[in-house]
C-alpha cells in the first residue's frame, strides 16, 4: 500500500530539482502525477519515465493553469493534490532591484501559487491538500534577495488564507520552508553538464558547514519526504502551517 494510493497530484515546477524528487515519491507512492513546468523536454523525458503525465504550464499564465487542470482532470478523472513549487530567485540589493525584475519574482513565485489555489481548489475533491513552497526566507530576511523574500513571505499570507476557506471542504493547505537545498537553484553547477554532481554537492556541504547546525546542504528528496507527509494522511490534523526544512538554520545563532 503507497500512502497516495488513488490519489491524483499536481506538481509544478516538476522537470527537475524538489519538484523531480516529489513527482518521484509521489509516484512511487501511488499517486498519479501530473508534472508541470516550462522546461518541456526535461518534464516530458521524467513524465516517460516514471509513468506520469507532463504539462506545459507557465505558472503565471492564467489560461496555462486552466488548460493544465483540464488535461489533469481529463486523464485522471480528478484532482487530490497540489504542490506549488515552481520558483525564481534573482539577486540584487533591494535599492538595486530593477521593477522589472521584482515583477519578474513576483509574478512566478506569488502570482504562481495564487493561481495554482484559485485555479485547482474549486475542482480539488474534498479532502485535498495543498502544499505551497515558501522558504526559510518567508521566515527571515536574506539580504540580496529581497524581490524573492517577499514572494515567500507572502506565499505563507496566501497558505493561511487558503487553510481557513477551504477547512469546511477538509482541503488542507501548508507550506515547505526549505532552508538552503541542493538544487540548481543553489547549486548552478547542477546545470554544468562538464560538473561532478557529487564534488559540488561537497563543496556545497564545506560551505554550509559553518552556517547550518547540521552541518551540510539540504537535499531535494528530503524536501519531498515533507511534502508527501503534508499530502498523504499522517498529516490529517495539520493544516494552515509553515514547516521549516532548514538543518537548524533558522533556529538561532551559536556562540560556540
Ligand atoms: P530549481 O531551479 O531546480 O527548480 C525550479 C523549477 O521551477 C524548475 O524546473 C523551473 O523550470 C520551474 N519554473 C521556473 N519558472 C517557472 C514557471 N514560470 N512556470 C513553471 N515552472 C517554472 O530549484 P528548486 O530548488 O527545485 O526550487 C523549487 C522550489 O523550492 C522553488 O519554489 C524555490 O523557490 C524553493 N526553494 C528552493 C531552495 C533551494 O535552496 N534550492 C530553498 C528554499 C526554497
Amino acid at each position: 500500500m503507497g500512502k497516495l494510493d488513488g490519489r491524483v497530484v499536481i506538481v509544478t515546477g516538476a522537470a527537475r530539482g524538489q519538484g523531480e524528487q516529489e513527482a518521484r515519491l509521489f509516484r512511487a507512492e501511488g499517486a498519479e502525477v501530473v508534472l508541470a513546468d516550462v522546461l518541456d523536454d526535461q518534464g516530458e523525458a521524467l513524465a516517460k519515465e516514471i509513468g506520469a503525465r507532463y504539462v506545459h504550464l507557465d505558472v503565471g499564465e492564467e489560461e496555462q493553469w486552466r488548460s493544465a487542470v483540464a488535461t489533469a482532470r481529463e486523464a485522471y478523472g480528478r484532482v487530490d493534490g497540489l504542490v506549488n513549487n515552481a520558483g525564481i530567485l534573482r539577486f540584487n540589493s533591494l535599492v538595486d532591484t530593477p521593477l522589472d525584475e521584482f515583477m519578474q519574482v513576483v509574478r512566478v513565485n506569488q502570482v504562481g501559487c495564487f493561481l495554482g489555489i484559485r485555479t485547482v481548489a474549486p475542482v480539488m475533491e474534498d479532502g485535498g491538500t495543498i502544499v505551497n513552497t515558501a522558504s526559510y526566507t518567508a521566515l527571515a530576511g536574506m539580504a540580496a534577495v529581497g524581490a524573492y523574500a517577499a514572494t515567500k513571505h507572502a506565499i505563507l499570507g496566501l497558505t493561511r488564507v487558503a487553510a481557513l476557506e477551504l477547512a469546511r471542504r477538509g482541503i488542507r493547505v501548508n507550506a515547505v520552508c526549505p532552508g538552503a537545498v541542493d538544487t540548481a537553484m543553489s547549486n548552478p553547477a547542477r546545470l554544468d553538464p562538464d560538473a561532478d554532481p557529487r564534488e559540488t554537492a561537497e563543496a556545497l556541504d564545506e560551505l554550509y558547514r559553518g552556517l547550518v547546525p547540521l552541518g551540510r546542504i539540504g537535499r531535494p528528496e528530503e524536501v519531498a519526504r515533507l511534502a508527501l507527509f503534508l499530502t498523504c494522511d499522517d498529516s490529517s490534523y495539520v493544516t494552515g502551517q509553515p514547516f521549516v526544512i532548514d538543518g537548524g538554520w533558522l533556529a538561532g545563532v551559536s556562540i560556540v
